[in-house]
């Protein structure tokens, strides 16, 4: 089987500025990538590629590492402990983010979950989101909840839940905004520390890294009405600003099956991604379609 794991942040986390943030500790990252290199054989792009398309037999498991957000620990610490070892990872870039400092409306959620109180934050924005918009619906069925954000407390997961889901993306991004500069002050500054530079980028792949597309605007691409633009977006500054490369896989934003559709391939297919890496949890065997690839987090592994 192929199994693929999905990392997000990987910190030094009580040492840094956001000890709450939810993510991997540095060390944790190098023992569990220790481990996995002693269990299994490392794959590339290529060899799991060629695995799912049946044109590859490996003599053990295969395991692939894919980083999505384009954070800039993905250009230090994790290229580095990747690169130290002779093994490559696949690096998913959210293009406005690198591109312009542009925080997402998912990180500055996290950030401000990180820095507030839950009810302090919670409340400022379920107040503003009743005036913008007061026929959104706060009731959530904890069972979708809890099954959507596993590793969040429940009343983190159903906060986390009517934002993503049930605020209009307009309004949440005002909301947001509005929050986040109230808390952190300005967005580009803020962001500029955040995620990778396109200079680091093209150092990453000259390390032996691989770069992905994770859309440019980090939305559930079902949801957008010009997907195919969307897409396009992204692969032109992926390929405008990095090395060439022979492969450019994709990874979707949130990434369960309800967030990407037949539309959001053909996009992918045509802006020329050849695979697509989804959240759904599980490992792949071949005649996994290239474009559903399943994945793993790093604490089911
Ligand atoms: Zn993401």
């Amino acid at each position: 089987m192929l199994r693929v794991v999905m990392y997000h942040y990987v910190r030094d986390l009580p040492n840094s500025r956001f000890p709450r943030i939810k993510g991997m500790l540095a060390d944790a990252f190098v023992t569990q990538v220790e481990a996995l290199q002693a269990q299994y054989e490392m794959a590339s792009v290529e060899s799991a590629y060629a695995y799912l398309d049946g044109d590859y037999v490996p003599a053990r498991d295969l395991c692939l590492l894919t980083f999505d957000d384009g954070l800039e620990e993905h250009a230090g610490l994790c290229t580095e402990v990747l690169a130290d070892r002779g093994l490559s990872g696949v690096f998913a870039i959210i293009t406005r983010s690198t591109d312009e400092g542009w925080v997402t409306p998912t990180h500055k959620n996290h950030f401000l979950l990180a820095h507030l109180p839950l009810a302090t934050y919670r409340d400022a924005y379920l107040e503003r989101l009743r005036e913008l918009a007061p026929h959104v619906n706060v009731d959530v069925d904890p069972d979708e909840v809890s099954k959507t954000y596993r590793w969040d407390t429940p009343e983190v997961a159903a906060f986390k839940f009517v934002l993503n889901f049930r605020s209009p993306a307009d309004v949440k991004e005002r909301i947001l905004d509005a929050i986040f500069e109230d808390t952190f002050g300005d967005e580009e500054t803020f962001g500029r520390e955040l995620y990778l530079s396109w200079d680091d980028a093209r150092a990453m792949q000259s390390s032996g890294m691989v770069l992905a597309g994770h859309s440019h605007r980090h939305e559930p691409l079902s949801s957008l009405a010009d997907q195919r633009e969307e897409l396009s977006r992204c692969a032109t500054l992926l390929k405008t600003n990095c090395a060439e490369q022979e492969r450019w896989p994709f990874t979707y934003p949130f990434g369960k099956p309800h967030t990407y559709n037949d539309e959001t391939v053909a996009s992918l297919r045509a802006a020329g991604f050849d695979c697509g890496f989804c959240t759904l949890v599980g490992d792949n065997v071949p005649g996994t379609s290239r474009f559903a690839i399943q994945r793993v987090d790093p604490k089911d592994v």
